[in-house]
Order: C-alpha cells, then structure tokens, then sequence
C-alpha cells in the first residue's frame, strides 16, 4: 500500500467554553483540521487536531513531501521519521504524531478491525470518571458532584480552584459528602509549587484521593522526585512532558509515579501511547489515558494498566463535553465501533462535517 495524497480541512468551530483555575478559560471559537491521508488502496485515514492552522503548516511544508509514496503500515518507521523533523521544526508536541493516529486508522480499516482490537483488544467497555471543569464556590463542587452520582458516574476527579488551601477544604468536604464508595481524583494542572503541593498532597491522602495529577509543571523530574518523598499519595504524572516515552522514562526510573499518563495528542499518537503503556506495565505502574473522545476510548479498550476513561465536564447543570461515545446510565463507555478509529461510523448516525465530503465514499 502507498500513500498518494495528504491534506488537512480546515474547520472553523464554535463551542461553549471551558473554565480553569485563575480565570484561564478555552477559547469558544477554533479552527480545527481534520488530517486526510489517502492510499492506493482506496482506505483513507482521518485524524484531528485541535490547532488546524498550525497543522496545515507542518503538512505543506515538511509532511506531504516526507509522506507520499510511503508505505502507510510502515508506522514504526514513520513514527521514528517524524521525530527525526522534530529535530529540525520542532513541532507542537500536540501536532507532531497526528499522523500516526491517521496511519492507525488506515491499518484497521485494511484489518477491517477497531483500532483498540488491532492495537490488542484487553476489554470492552470501562468505567468513566467526571472531570470537572473549575466550579464557581466549593457549595457548587458539592452541588455538581451530586449531579454526576445521580447521572451514574461512580468517579470524580476535581480541576478546582489552584489555592492550596481552599482546594484542600474542598477535597475533605467532597469526600465527607459523596461517603467513601465514590472514587475521587485531583488534577492540579501545573498550579503549585512544591511547598504548596505538599501541604495539598496531605489533604488528598487524608480525604482518601485515589490519585494526584500534575500538580507541578513537569520540567523538573527532581521536584517531583522531592514531592513523591513528602506525601503519601499515589502521583500521575507525565501528561505534559514532550517526548513520549523518552521523558515518561524518567517519571518511572526516580520512583516517583505511581501512574504515567498517556494519550494519542500529547504522548505521540497510538504508537507513542503504547509505548509508555508497556513501559509503565512492565514495572507495575498505571497508564492513565487522558482525555476524551473515539481515540482515547481506543485506547483504554487496549490498555490493560488503564482504569478509568475521562470524561470532561462543564456547566450547571453539568454537560458532558464529548457527544461521541455516551456515558451509560452505570457511568460506563463502552468499545467504540469500527472499522479504523470508526468516524465514518460515528458520521453515518450524526451526519459528517460538509467541508470532508469530497473524502467520503458513498
Ligand atoms: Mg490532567
């Protein structure tokens, strides 16, 4: 098989925003690309990126002439090429392996399989947790987490206010208010300093949090180091880091993690997920999948070492950000359905974006 052709469409897309501590919120409106890559064959690849324009820069001016007449399930080989660009461009690390995630898609549809079967099918369906968006008071934390217990979410992980000190009165209330069958996780998102991060970690081991995400920016593996020696609480880590595996190497070699975080758009596509999966397995670490929609839902079918899927949440009354793959009634997702990462599935029941038209068959 060869690829003949490569493309990114641009889409302009609105949508309601998504607040964060310290008053940082997602931008409401954003040109998304969808990458195309197209075979001879006659399977087409789809995969997309939250940053289209940047995206549509690194395919015309480095990808489409690296990519035509390459062998698309050649993906290991692939992978590697576009690190060896990385080298020269120093591409945006959630922009550098969307084509791995496209050449995955190819591959399972040439199998005639779900991504998460071809990458090694473990389970068909796993529990989801609610993660909050930044909630106004701790009152209406309080209030939200009622709302996601009674919806059948059995999971819930705070992105809260970034204040030690109040993010810490607010995990103790949370617990003593959902009891203590309710699973409950912490994302700092980088909030903290070490001093800060500890007085946090304290509450969170003594609310009973499973886990303890992020709570420092990631560059120093050494405060993480120092962090993991001053609490008791269970570390994931590594959501951020450049370099896929290469970075994860060193959360896992200070001892500091008790869980790496994998993704398809930050931990370099489908290959560079399953890598630091197997690695955190191979010394009995978690491999947490960040994120929502149909390509991390393949990947927690496929992960034997990962939990939980995330499933993002704004509002009062709470709305789920990911329309893609429902939440049961039990608070489960369940495997997505193929062929490949299966968008042309999804597009079939919810009708496809007008300006991929021209891609589609039938
Ligand atoms: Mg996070």
């Amino acid at each position: 098989m060869k690829i003949t052709a490569i493309d990114v469409v641009l889409i302009e897309k609105v949508e309601p925003r998504f607040t964060w501590r310290g008053g940082v919120f997602s931008e409401g409106k954003n040109t998304i690309g969808w990458l195309v890559i197209e075979t001879d064959a006659g399977i087409t690849g789809f995969a997309t990126a939250a940053r289209g324009v940047i995206l549509k820069d690194y395919v015309d001016r480095r990808f489409r002439a690296e990519m035509i007449g390459q062998d698309p399930l050649m993906r290991e080989h692939l992978w590697e090429r576009v690190w060896e660009l990385d080298r020269i461009e120093r591409f945006a690390p959630n922009m550098a392996h969307v084509i791995d995630v496209a050449l995955w898609d190819i591959a399972a549809k040439a199998a005639n399989l779900p991504v998460y079967k071809l990458l090694g099918g473990y389970r068909e369906s796993i529990p989801a947790y609610a993660s909050t968006a930044t909630y106004s008071s701790i009152p209406e934390f309080l209030d939200i987490a009622s709302q996601c217990i009674d919806r059948g979410y059995k999971a819930i992980k705070l992105h809260a206010f970034g204040d030690a000190k109040k993010d810490a009165e607010l995990s103790l209330k949370l617990r003593a208010h959902v009891g203590p069958d309710i699973a409950l996780m912490y994302d700092g998102s980088a909030g903290f300093d070490l001093m800060d991060a500890v007085y946090l970690g304290h509450a969170l081991d003594e609310a009973d949090f499973l886990w303890y995400e992020e709570p420092m920016r990631e560059f120093s593996v050494t405060a993480y180091k120092w962090l993991g020696e001053r609490v008791r609480i269970p570390l994931l880590l590594g959501e951020v880091t450049e370099g896929a595996h290469m970075s994860a190497g060193d959360f896992v070699a200070t001892g500091v993690a008790s869980a790496l975080r994998v993704s398809t758009f930050l931990r370099g596509g489908f290959t560079g997920a399953m890598r630091i999966a197997h690695l955190a397995d191979t010394f009995h670490l978690r491999a947490e999948v960040h994120g929502f929609g149909l390509e991390q839902a393949h990947l927690c079918m496929a992960i034997k070492n990962n939990s939980y899927y995330e499933s993002l949440i704004k509002d009062n009354p709470f709305t789920e950000m990911s329309q893609d793959l429902p939440v049961d009634n039990n608070g489960m997702i369940h495997a997505p359905k193929g062929p490949g990462i299966g968008y042309e599935t999804l597009w079939a029941e919810k009708g496809a974006p007008k300006e991929l038209a021209k891609f589609l068959k039938g």
